[in-house]
């Protein structure tokens, strides 16, 4: 392909013939580590802490589209200080575990819906697209490569941090049309060391995470950083996470909790009980932990499974439904709202034990107190959180949902 088959369409960018070279698992190349770290002592691992010994690197221009992927000894890279990545945040990440099974086989968490929301969260920042499936068969070989750091034990794996920035090296405000993609991996132990604990939520007036029409959808970068001040005064005032709010008239409804989705469950007049989630409406991230509940509380119900610990005639209702503020004080008074929790990767389920309410940001906050339940969890948290844990690591099969990395 001579470069005088593209045309140049304005600020520096070129439009060319198409196809361009996609990424190809067939050119891969291994180079391995020559020192290998050695294997930290699974009760020290800190969240996102530490490394692997190797990463996946592949880099996009617009001539000659991605380049050979490369899995190579993890280490820095050397950036233009112009890079539109760090200028305009045309960053986005994935994140996802592998575990091992029984077999000590690694297996992935239905890595398909991560690979398609990289790749929806590329779309959104008009970083170049690239083959879902290719990915996930490369990032297959990166977790096999370095699976020595999952340790063979409940509620360790192997976080991994797919990313993608846009390296283009001007100053122009505008769509990078250079890009790098790596894959980074992080061996994880449990969230929660002593066993789940219930977390605290400040939901303030002030704190909107996003907003109908934004990118509060989508795994960007730019939704992060502003969240990092809020979250810092919550924790000065004794709370572990920041609830996120959206004012609807005189109401705040509840969006989601820290960077993960939230739950409540709700008794019902018949003896039923509600799971409520709010609904996919542009505002909240639309995360694989969330779908799965919401999948397992309706095949409950259905009979087509049992969640342990909830009878088989206890039917749990599923509902992607806007609630606020107001509805949790109603039903708390009333004695109905049994439990909330925070969903997502890296805690599975966490509890949540108090939300404190600043409407009037000169006033202290108010406290709502949830239901508190022996060992952290109540009973529909801990069901759904342990069928997630068994099928993750290959205890029970479900729906395919579980991907052995070959
Ligand atoms: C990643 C993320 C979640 C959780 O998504 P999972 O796919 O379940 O890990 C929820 N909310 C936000 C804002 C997130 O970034």
């Amino acid at each position: 392909m001579s470069n005088s088959e593209w045309k140049s369409v304005g600020n520096g960018h070129l439009e060319g013939p198409f196809p361009l070279p996609d990424l190809d698992p067939s050119k891969l190349t291994v180079t391995l580590s020559e020192t290998l770290k050695p294997l930290p002592a699974p009760e020290t691992l800190v969240f996102g802490g530490m490394m692997t010994d190797h990463m996946l690197v592949a880099s996009f221009d617009p001539v000659s589209g991605w380049s050979a992927p490369e899995i190579k000894p993890y280490g820095p890279f050397t950036l233009d200080p112009a890079s539109s990545c760090f200028q305009y945040a045309t960053n986005t990440f994935e994140g996802m575990k592998a575990y091992v099974g029984p077999d000590g086989a690694p297996r992935l968490f239905r890595p398909a819906k991560n690979m398609a929301r990289l790749a929806r969260s590329a779309e959104r920042l008009a970083l170049p697209p690239f083959n879902t499936d290719a990915l996930l068969e490369l990032i297959k070989k990166l977790v096999v490569v370095d699976q020595r750091y999952i340790p063979n034990m409940e509620g360790y794996s192997l976080y991994i941090r797919p990313t993608i920035i846009g390296t283009r090296s001007a100053l122009g405000v505008s769509a990078s049309d250079h890009a790098l993609l790596y894959v980074i991996l992080s061996p994880t132990g449990p969230y929660f060391r002593t066993g789940p604990k219930p977390i605290s939520l400040l939901a303030a007036a002030e704190n909107v995470r996003a907003w109908p029409g934004g990118t509060g959808s989508h795994k960007v970068a730019g939704n992060y950083a502003p969240g990092f001040l809020p979250q810092r005064i919550a924790a000065k005032q004794g709370y572990d996470q920041i609830l996120w709010l959206l004012q609807d008239a005189d109401r705040w409804k509840v969006t989601e909790a820290g960077a993960m989705n939230v739950f409540i469950v709700v008794n019902r007049e018949d003896g039923d009980l509600d799971l409520i989630t709010p609904p996919l409406d542009g505002t909240i991230l639309p995360g694989v932990t969330r779908d799965s509940i919401l999948s397992l509380a309706k095949a409950h119900t259905a009979g087509k499974l049992t969640l342990s610990g909830i009878s088989t005639n206890q039917r749990l209702h599923p509902h992607e439904r806007a609630f606020t503020i107001a509805d949790m004080s109603l039903w708390l008074s009333e004695g109905k709202l049994r439990e909330m929790f925070a969903v997502g990767t890296a805690a599975v389920v966490a509890p949540v034990g108090r939300v404190g309410f600043q409407e009037d940001l000169k006033k202290p906050a108010r406290d709502l107190v949830l239901p508190a339940y022996e060992g952290g969890l109540g009973p529909v948290s801990r069901a759904v959180r342990q069928m997630i844990i068994d099928i993750q690591e290959g205890r029970v099969e479900w729906e395919g949902w579980c991907v052995r990395c070959e």
